[in-house]
């Protein structure tokens, strides 16, 4: 084992601070990463002040994290699709059982027995739960190690592998191309991803914003149309006539308003995932047989198409650099939805 610097909090109410945890030594087909940059993901924030607590208990201490890029330092001796040096992705996922139906498709992220990145029990006996990449480096199976296409700019690319997969997934589940009128609501970290993505999908994209001032910016980001939410006149002109809306909101909001803008079997798909619950006024989804559902992350081989669709139509993330010291006022600007449009943290500054 080796000990690492990190950043993290030790409960619901406490700062993240500086820390020592530890790495377990490599397995044969473990791949060592230093890491260089760390997306900063509002599920870290809900994790680290334990608002999943119905769900996923926070394990303290947490360290967060799960949009990594780092360099590979070290590989087992039975790995043999990474190689030192390499500039390589870790995502949510650290492991599965590789054995149930779901990984048997490639769908990691609904294995029961699946390990993530940061706060789930550790099978390796390392720490009580998983660390995630606020530190200076992580073990993973090479399995869960990602290639990142060499043209992309490391920093912006971070967050890909969270809130890139998050959105990409669902909008090749549902569909989004040509001749589809797709809405992206909230434009934060995956939001933002979301339009990308539907744009170069050649999907008619919409965005939907309570944030009157990223009007401009969404149109930037590939949005046809742009829609503020809290305008009822305007969303009124939308009604019945979307094919699939993709919802990024992180707060308590009425998804009762977006169910209404589908058309007849159109989709809303849950990606945000408020700490409390939403109520559902079912009218809106029996007339229309329109539904409403989720999506977690990506598979493996879903975040690589991901990556590699990236690199081919040079797709990154809107980012604004921040040293690991300057992770709580992040976490306070992104709750203000203050964003332009992901942190993500160089890592050169934990080692100052
Ligand atoms: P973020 O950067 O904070 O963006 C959230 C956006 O939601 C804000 O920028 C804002 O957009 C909108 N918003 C916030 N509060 C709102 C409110 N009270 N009413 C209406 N709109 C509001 O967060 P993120 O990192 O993109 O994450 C979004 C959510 O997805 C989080 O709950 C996160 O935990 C979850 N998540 C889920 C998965 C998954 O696998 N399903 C993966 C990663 C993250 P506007 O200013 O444009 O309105
Ligand atoms: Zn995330």
């Amino acid at each position: 084992m080796s000990t690492i610097k990190a950043y993290g909090a030790a409960s619901a109410t406490a700062p993240i601070v500086p820390m020592s945890i530890e790495r377990r030594s490599l397995t044969p087909s473990d791949v060592k990463v230093e890491i260089l940059f760390c997306g900063i993901c509002h599920s870290d924030l809900h994790y680290a002040r334990n608002e999943w607590a119905d769900v996923m208990p926070t394990i303290y201490p947490c360290v967060p994290g799960h949009e990594i890029i780092g360099r590979v330092v070290e590989v087992g001796p039975a790995v043999s699709r990474f190689k030192v040096g390499q500039v390589v992705g870790v995502g949510c996922l650290v492991d599965s059982d590789r054995t149930c139906p779901n990984c048997r498709e490639g769908l990691e992220q609904y294995c029961p027995n699946f390990t993530l990145t940061y706060g789930t029990p550790d099978n390796h006996g390392t720490a009580p739960g998983t660390f995630g990449g606020y530190s200076e480096s992580i073990v993973v199976d090479e399995h869960f190690v990602l290639r990142i296409p060499a043209n992309l700019d490391l920093a912006a690319a971070a967050p890909l592998l969270c809130a890139g997969i998050t959105t990409y997934s669902p909008l090749k589940h549902w569909k989004a191309g040509p001749n589809k009128k797709v809405g992206i609501v909230g434009i934060g970290g995956l939001g933002h991803m979301g339009v990308k993505f539907s744009h170069a999908l050649g999907a008619h994209t919409v965005v939907f914003t309570a944030s009157p001032g990223k009007a401009a910016d969404a149109v930037k980001l590939g949005a046809d149309e742009v829609v503020v939410s809290t305008a009822a006149d305007e969303m009124t002109k939308h009604a019945g006539s979307f094919d699939f809306i993709l919802d990024c909101v992180s707060a308590r909001h009425d998804i009762n308003a977006y169910i209404a803008l589908l058309k007849r079997d159109g989709n809303i798909t849950m990606v945000g995932a408020p700490e409390k619950p939403l109520p559902v006024a079912v009218f809106g989804l029996l007339f229309g047989r329109r539904s409403l559902s989720g999506s977690a992350i990506g598979g493996i081989a879903e975040t690589q198409e991901m990556l590699d669709f990236c690199g081919a139509h040079n797709i990154v993330a809107d980012v604004e650099v921040v040293g690991v010291q300057q992770i709580n006022d992040a976490y306070a600007r992104m709750l203000k939805s203050d964003v332009k449009y992901r942190f993500t943290i160089d890592m050169k500054t934990l080692k100052g």
